[in-house]
Parts: C-alpha cells; structure tokens; sequence
C-alpha cells in the first residue's frame, strides 16, 4: 500500500515540475513514506530519518519530509523532519514544501539553528481517485480500490492512521486500470485494507473483480481479503475471471476462538476453514496464504497450539508471521495478561519452522509441473531470472527472456525453497484456467486445447 502511496507522491509532485532521483545525494527533497503497523517499522522508519541527517552536512538546503502512518501517528514530536503529512494529505505536498523553505528562510534571517516543522495530519476522506500513478518497473502496477479501514481489529493501529473505510468509483478504477493496459502493464494488484469489503453504488467487489476482468490487462490479483468478508460470490469470480490470478490472500491471524475473538475479527476457526475448503473447492490450483499474528494478550499455550494446528491442517502456500507488537490507541494496548517478549519469539520461531516446513512441501509439489510464468527481472545473484506465477510464487529460471514475457518454465527443483525451471517456450498470456494439479502431458493438452489468447 506504501509502495501504491509513493507513486501517488511521485505523481503529485512530477505534476508539480518536480523529477525524481534514485541518488539521494542529488535530492533537494527527500520524503520517507513510513508504515506503523508494528512498532518495529517506526523504529527502522525513525532509524532512516536519523541516518539521513548526515545530508545536511553537504547540501544545508535540503529538506527531509516524513509521510504516511508514522507521520499520522506522531505528528510534530519526529525528531529531523522539515515536514510531517499524512496518508491524506498528499496533495497538499507541493505547498508544504514550498512552505517549509520558507520556514527556513525566515529563521535564517533570524538566525535561528532549527526551524518549525510544517505538519499536514488532518484525516478527510481523500481516495486520490483522480490520480493515475505510474508503474516502476513498466510490467507490474497497484492499484488502490478502498482506502482507510474501520474494522478496528483491537491489536491494529490502521483505522487510526487511515481513517475510515471508503471505496473509489468504479469508472475510476477502470480507467487506470486501461491507461495502465495501454502503457502495456502486465498485472495488477487491487490494494484495499479490506478489499472484499469494497462496495461503491450498489457495486460489490465480486462484480468490480467482473468489471475489471474485462480490461486489457492480462493478469489481475488483489490483497488483502478478510474472512468475514469472504462470500461464494467472491470465489466464483476468481473462478470464472479469466484474468483473475488463483491467489487468494486471507489473513487468519489465530487458529483459537477465544483469542480471534478478543482480535475482534468477526469470525471462528470453524468458519475460516470452511471458506478455505470452499475455495479450493471451486478452485483446486488455488493459492492461499495468511496472516498469523503470535503473542496476542491472554494467548495461552493451549491458544498457540490451536494455532500451530490449523497451520498443519490448512497447509497454506505461504504465511507472514508477526509477533504481537504494542500499539498507542487500540483496545488491546490495555488487554491483560501481556505475553512476554521471550515468549513471542519463541513461538514466532516455532511458528515460523513449521509454517517453512509446509512452503518448501508445498513449492516441491510444483516439481515436474510446467507453469506459466511473467518475467520480472535477474535473480539477486543475477546468474538465473526470476518471475513469478498465476498462484503468485516466485519461480527461478534459466533461459532467455525479457522482463515482461509471459512464458511456460518446466520446474525442475528447488533452490533453496524457491521453485527453479527451464524456459520451455514463450507463450502470449493464456486467458484460460490451467490446472497446475494435471498430471504434466494432459496439463500440456489443457494449455494447448484451450489457449484463445
Ligand atoms: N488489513 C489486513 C492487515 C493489515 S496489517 C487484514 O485485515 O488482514 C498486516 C498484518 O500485520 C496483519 O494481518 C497482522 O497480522 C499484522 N499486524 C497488525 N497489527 C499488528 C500488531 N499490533 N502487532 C503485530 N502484527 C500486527
Ligand atoms: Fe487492521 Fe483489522 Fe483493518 Fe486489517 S481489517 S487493517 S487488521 S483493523
């Protein structure tokens, strides 16, 4: 959503004369977009701001800015920033800036050693509908359908730093969508913090996901789906989208009752597993992953291994796993008895061990299976590429290819625990289902019969 926001930035602000460096020693202005989902993401953002002071030292004209969450949850009180805007208030950024050199000139001339910081942290109803932001590497692009959350899960700060939840115009959304497809934009993801939970005149999110797979666009995945939101509707939508990617993000956050309902998350582990069966029901090449949030207040051995169970018996694909971090203004601030710090991390760890175990058995199924794949780039160590496939997993390849082709990869092993293959063909984005369970010749007959791209 951070990466969405700094493109939103980086369009208000090129709209403004500015242009962008990736060299932070040519900036006149640095802006830090910060995240305050856990307290460790404000240290790092905090950290960053402090290393960014030894600037100054060269270029006393620059100024450093602090958006987004942390900026909405701290306000003036961060210590080496010119300016502070929130997640809402972007468009004003061109004037605060302005604003902000002249705040230094005026102490300047008074000659003062610091200056006021100029703040922006009013919450209005802002969506940036208007606002087509760029792509940065021209094949993979977000695009923001909601913003702001009122769920108000009791561990999470989001509804207070974003604001309530509201949803974009369609015809909005499908516009970028096209300008988007035009500029040849390979896949996009939908963003919204509950995504499932879009609703614009009487459009719900299965019938935009409808909509949308009707543009050019030829791959389209959405995060993040939350499960009192979940419905068959939704799941016939991906099912019948031929441009719906079989992903399907669905945080868990516990496999206990009790504590998923201190989380105030609005369902049971029965029925999150009744929509997990479901879904793979309707679609067996299905993609799941989650969210699992450990050490919540009152999380008892008995509640983590619940937990550890659900995680055996689902065996998602892959799983972000936090441990639980204190957060000013939620209900669980003040929830009692607080797991200890040493306990979380034992039980992220163990959590973690059991949670890698099933991504590695779950990435080796995909040996001796052929699938289709959109090139991204070099692998980090750059000797093979790198792209990724319609569940949405990072597959290494050797071959040649350009960023941006869709092509078929035969898996052969795993490297680490990252799928790696050999580049059978290129191949125009299939706009048909394949079923990656086939065995490998009918799954080759299916790609072949029924590609109509
Ligand atoms: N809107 C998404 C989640 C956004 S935050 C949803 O409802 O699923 C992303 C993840 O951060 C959450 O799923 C949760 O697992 C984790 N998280 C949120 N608040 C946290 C906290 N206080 N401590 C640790 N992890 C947290
Ligand atoms: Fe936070 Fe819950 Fe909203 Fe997700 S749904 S952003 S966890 S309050």
């Amino acid at each position: 959503m951070n990466v969405y926001d700094s493109r939103i930035i980086a369009q208000i602000l090129s709209e403004n004369g500015y242009k962008e460096t990736a060299d932070k020693k040519n900036a006149d202005v640095i802006i830090v977009n910060t995240c305050s989902v856990r307290e460790h993401a404000e240290q790092r953002a905090i950290g960053r701001i402090g290393e960014l002071q030894d600037l100054r030292k060269e270029n006393p004209g620059i100024l450093i800015g602090v958006v987004g969450c942390m900026a909405q949850n701290l306000g003036n009180s961060i210590k080496g920033a010119d300016f502070v805007v929130g997640p809402s208030g972007y468009r004003k950024l061109p004037q605060i800036i302005v604003q902000s050199l002249e705040s230094r000139v005026q102490s300047s001339k008074k000659k003062l050693t610091t200056h006021n910081s100029q703040s922006c942290i009013e919450q209005t109803d802002e969506l940036y509908s208007d606002i087509f932001p760029e792509s940065k590497d021209g094949i993979t692009a977000f695009v923001s359908v909601m913003r702001g959350c009122d769920n108000f899960c009791s561990y999470c700060i989001v509804p207070y730093v974003r604001g309530q939840a509201r949803s974009r115009p369609p015809e909005d959304i499908l516009k970028e969508i096209e300008l988007l497809s035009s500029k040849g934009i390979k896949k996009i993801t939908l963003l919204g913090q509950s995504v499932n939970e879009y609703s614009y005149n009487g459009v719900n999110f299965p019938h935009l996901l409808r909509l949308i797979d009707g543009t050019g666009v030829p791959w389209i995945n959405f995060t993040t789906s939350h499960p009192k939101n979940m419905s068959q509707e939704l799941i016939d939508a991906i099912r019948d989208g031929e441009k719906i990617c079989e992903w399907l993000h669905l945080p868990m956050q516990s496999g206990a009752n009790e504590i998923l309902k201190k989380m105030g998350r609005g369902y049971t582990k029965e029925k999150y597993l009744d929509w997990i069966h479901k879904t793979r029901k309707s679609i067996p090449e299905v993609s799941i992953t989650t969210d699992i949030l450990v050490g919540f207040p009152g999380e008892s051995e008995k509640n983590f291994n619940e937990t550890l169970e659900v995680i055996k018996e689902v065996r998602f694909d892959s799983a972000y796993m936090f441990k639980y971090s204190e957060r000013p203004h939620t209900k669980a601030y003040n929830m009692k008895p607080k797991v200890p710090e040493e306990m979380r991390i034992e039980r992220l760890e163990e959590l973690i061990n059991i949670q890698n175990k099933i991504t590695r058995e779950k990435n080796s199924e995909l040996i001796g299976t052929t699938q289709e794949v959109l090139v991204l780039g070099k692998s980090k160590r750059g000797n093979s590429l790198y792209g990724r496939t319609r569940q949405n997993k990072v597959v290494l390849f050797n071959g040649k290819a350009s960023p941006g082709d869709f092509i078929k990869v035969k898996i052969k092993e795993l490297r680490g625990w990252t799928p790696y293959g050999e580049l059978l063909s290129k191949k125009e984005p299939l706009i048909t289902r394949i079923n990656t369970n086939l065995p490998e010749t009918e799954h080759l007959e299916k790609l072949q019969g029924e590609n109509v791209a």
